[in-house]
């Protein structure tokens, strides 16, 4: 088997497709170099050799030090260098590489090779001691921390120490002697605190290193980052093994980071950072404050700082040709590691660049308008799911804001909160229910349980592509970063700034737009859906097959819905209209009622009120489709249940609280979800179908007749098992439409037509269709039933068996394909054989979930209906769903 696979000049082996075989970093590297681009040579270990290595008890293929040798030659033979030569030795840097970049991993050790003698080779080579020595104290500290678990605090208190006892302020400031003491001091410290000196053999630093990126694979930040983002255990990662090219060698030398368009607004401008005489990792641990890329970005920055295109003009024109060229090629956006040695440029990474939603959109939509990309591939890029960060409010811009301080505006959207400074207690506090700012120095991967829990993170130090930064956006959580004149305590739980303290519990409000701290709670705003967001939906509009309708009642709901494009109301649930103020009174007069003539009489007062509801949608919906669902949930959800409430209600209706509490009693149920309700209610009391149909039609008269079109609602009946049930219900909305058209003189518009929400609906669809103008699915309650898992009881267990991979979703937000997918499918194909042009529709949660969509979009659903915030995610994942 081939182990390891080599790129560099002429040598490259992989490219670009390979990335489950080489992991994302090195097929990139591997296409680089076929693209002839600077980049230097090195090898990729194959993520089957981490699958070897797990399912071998951490043993290596037999063949993989051999194939590694022969790597490590070719690489010599590239750069006229060898590894452990005394004269001119090969560093190397040591990278994983899984097939997604994975935060929480080992993630980099550089300058390996080096040791007392070959530290002397490179000091002579380059003639620069202090080069060759600060290159060995970052490779003692990088390999000590994430090969050999020597805390990296340790070092940086030494090099703080030292640089204190001599009046330095910066890193660039030691000479080459001072780092030989630094190195000294490390070398002891690592001894001391494993009990044996730092590997000065150079082969057997490298598989050191390599055993540390397999190991890292399986630590728990990294498990946890793969559940959360559904990421396989089996993929593995890849290592890569590259010659060094040093940013560190002196003033015409540098290392950064950089992104072919801005990844926070989408901005079509290269958008990058960069240190002078530094390496690696300098950049993104905000050591120092790093310099921008292009004039452009350091003019609206105000940075003093000169810019890469200013210092080192004709590196900066070979890198953004590179830019140029690697976007042309990925047709994308990149996100790009560079060092330039003594003025050469290298190139160290490429991979598509994370980016906020804001940004997202923006460049699919300049791409796909400058044709790089087509339209349907522009609606591909977007994620349905991440358009919800689209809904995040901002900040009202007419509110008094108390500004505390402004950072870096890292990631987009206002969030308000109670500060917590560890994400533990971010964890916790948001488990009872606080929002909370999770407030920091820096984050690393250890915090991305704390991200998730709070609703915007600050952080102190870094930069715009800082962890926190990155991490955020990835997210779609607001972030401020590099607050620097904030001074968090993170022991004695203090934030100050400006003289002000704040502490654990303190509300602060942050705004990853502009990156302003705020004191306090501050007004929000919803967020306008425009530009590059509308451009995308008109083109999911034109791609989409399905229509898009929403679940709603009150003409609030109705309202954001229309804005967000629905097309329709797929359900109308009547029972929530009924809890709405002073009208609950008459639903208890109704339900406590003794005889049918008292019941009418309480129906009689709803009738009015109900009528209303009923205009109100339809003149807000003007000739859209409306889906009216007759009452489903069982009567005693509409009982007052606790004393104090059952007492309140008596007197409101002045009754006798015993009176009330009996009828509360005799309407309790066992198993109220599969009790009187639905249809079986309207059965029970067709008095109630026979008030809501009358609405209906009376409303649909109404505004047919004020506004001159015509309004046939849809009324649809729930809980449906047996064609019988629909054809009694049926039968009393047909039999009111006939009383209302001899009333009114004129016979109202309508269909009939069935949830499909039990199995056995889905099982006799074939024969319930015979009764039934369309079928909405209400897989909420057709999960719960063909699953027999109660929809309001199965949080006890539904973790743990996502935990224990029992299931892999929770069925209840993603729809079970397999099972109740089964059921929707035949009720889908029945009902057609009875009535070729049956509509067919969706209602369940599962309306909004983009999974399930394109589940629907298979089957042939004619629409599917979600929660008003979901409609935009819908109309994007049916686009997807036909492509
Ligand atoms: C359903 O069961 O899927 C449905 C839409 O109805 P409800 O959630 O109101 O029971
Ligand atoms: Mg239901």
């Amino acid at each position: 088997t081939k182990w390891v696979y080599i790129f560099g000049e002429n040598k490259t082996e992989g490219d670009a497709s390979m990335k489950e075989l080489l992991g994302g970093k090195g097929a990139n590297l591997a296409e680089m170099s076929r693209l002839g681009l600077p980049v230097p040579p090195g090898f990729t270990i194959t993520t089957q050799v981490c699958t070897h290595y797990y399912e071998e008890g951490q043993q290596y293929p037999s063949e993989l030090k051999e194939q590694v040798h022969a790597a490590i030659a070719a690489v010599e033979e590239l750069t006229e260098r060898q590894f452990n030569s005394t004269t001119k030795p090969l560093l190397l840097s040591v990278r994983s590489g899984a097939r997604v970049s994975m935060p929480g991993m080992m993630d980099t050790v550089l300058n390996l090779g080096l040791n007392d003698r070959t530290v002397e080779a490179l000091a002579k080579d380059a003639n620069d001691d202090r080069f060759a020595y600060d290159s060995y104290r970052r490779f003692i500290q990088m390999y000590s921390d994430v090969v050999l678990g020597v805390d990296h605090d340790y070092f940086e208190e030494i090099l703080e120490d030292f640089k204190d006892e001599h009046d330095y302020s910066l890193d660039t400031d030691l000479t080459g002697d001072d780092w030989k003491e630094i190195v000294a001091a490390y070398k002891d410290k690592v001894e001391e605190e494993l009990g044996r000196p730092f590997p000065e053999d150079p082969e057997e630093q490298l598989w050191g290193a390599v055993g540390a990126v397999f190991k890292s694979w399986m630590i728990p930040r990294a498990k946890t980052y793969r559940a959360l983002h559904e990421i396989p255990e089996d993929w593995g990662t890849a290592v890569n093994v590259q010659a060094m090219v040093f940013g560190n060698t002196g003033e015409n030398s540098a290392t950064g980071v950089a992104f072919t368009r801005n990844p926070s607004t989408g901005e079509n401008a290269l958008y990058g950072e960069f240190l002078i005489n530094a390496q690696g990792e300098d950049v993104v641990a905000g050591i120092r404050t790093p310099q921008d890329i292009t004039e452009k970005a350091r003019i609206e920055a105000h940075s003093e700082k000169p810019s890469l295109e200013a210092t080192m003009p004709e590196v900066f024109a070979e890198f953004k040709a590179v830019c140029d060229k690697l976007e042309n090629h990925y047709r994308d956006m990149q996100d790009l590691e560079f060092t330039v040695e003594h003025g050469k440029l290298w190139m160290l990474q490429t991979r598509n660049g994370k980016r906020t939603l804001k940004a997202a959109l923006k460049i699919a939509v300049d791409m796909a308008k400058d044709g790089l990309i087509t339209k349907e591939e522009a609606v591909e890029r977007i994620a349905p799911s991440s358009l919800d960060q689209l809904l995040h409010p901002t900040i009202d811009p007419n509110s008094e804001r108390d500004e505390l301080t402004v950072g870096l505006p890292a990631s987009p959207g206002a969030a308000c909160g109670a500060i917590v400074f560890n994400s533990d207690d971010a964890e916790t506090e948001k488990a009872n229910g606080r929002s909370v700012i999770l407030v920091r120095t820096e984050t690393s991967p250890e915090d991305i349980h704390g991200m998730h829990a709070a609703e915007g993170i600050l952080t102190t130090r870094g930069g715009m592509t800082s962890h926190a930064a990155v991490v955020a956006r990835g997210m779609g959580k607001p972030c401020v970063a590099g607050a620097g004149s904030i001074r968090v305590d993170a022991r004695n739980e203090i934030m100050s700034v400006d003289g002000r303290s704040f502490g654990k519990g303190d509300v602060i409000t942050i705004d990853g737009g502009n990156g302003q701290v705020l004191a306090g709670k501050v007004q929000m705003q919803e967020p306008e859906l425009s530009g590059d967001f509308k451009k995308l939906m008109e083109w999911a509009d034109d791609i989409r097959r399905m229509n898009i309708r929403t679940n709603a009642e009150t003409p609030a709901d109705v309202k954001v819905a229309l804005s967000f494009g629905a097309e329709g109301i797929g359900l109308c649930r009547t029972e929530h209209m009924f809890f709405e103020g002073e009208r609950i009174l008459a639903v208890r007069e109704m339900i406590l009622s003794d005889t049918v003539q008292e019941r009418k009489a309480a129906l009689a007062k709803l009738l009015p009120i109900q009528r209303q509801d009923f205009i109100d949608i339809f003149e807000l919906m003007v000739d859209r489709p409306v889906t009216i669902r007759l009452l489903d949930p069982p009567l005693h959800e509409f009982l007052p249940k606790t004393d104090e409430d059952i007492a309140e209600v008596a007197k409101q209706m002045d009754i006798d609280p015993e009176e009330l509490r009996e009828r509360a009693e005799e309407l309790e149920e066992f198993n109220p979800m599969l009790g009187n309700r639905g249809c079986r209610l309207l059965i029970s009391y067709p008095e109630i179908a026979e008030m809501q149909a009358r609405a209906i039609f009376e409303a649909a008269l109404d505004v047919s007749k004020r506004h001159g079109r015509k309004v046939t609602p849809e009324i649809m009946v729930p809980l449906v098992g047996l064609k019988s049930e629909l054809d009694i219900v049926r039968a009393s909305i047909d039999g009111t439409a006939e009383v209302v058209a001899k009333e009114l003189g004129e016979k109202p518009e309508y269909s009939v037509g069935t949830m499909i929400e039990l199995p056995r609906a889905a099982l006799l669809s074939e024969d319930i269709a015979a009764s039934a103008e369309f079928f909405s699915f209400g897989t909420n309650d057709l999960t719960q039933t063909t699953f027999g898992i109660s929809r309001d009881d199965a949080a006890s267990f539904l973790g743990k068996y996502q935990d224990r991979k029992v299931m892999e979703k929770d069925p209840f937000v993603s729809l079970d394909i397999d099972g109740v997918g089964q059921l929707v499918k035949l009720a889908a194909t029945n009902g057609r054989k009875t009535k070729a042009d049956i509509k067919l529709g969706i209602c369940g949660e599962h309306g909004g979930d983009p999974a399930s969509i394109a589940f629907c979009e298979t089957v042939g659903l004619n629409y599917v209906s979600c929660s008003p915030f979901r409609v935009p995610v819908a109309r994007l994942a049916a686009a997807q769903a036909v492509l």
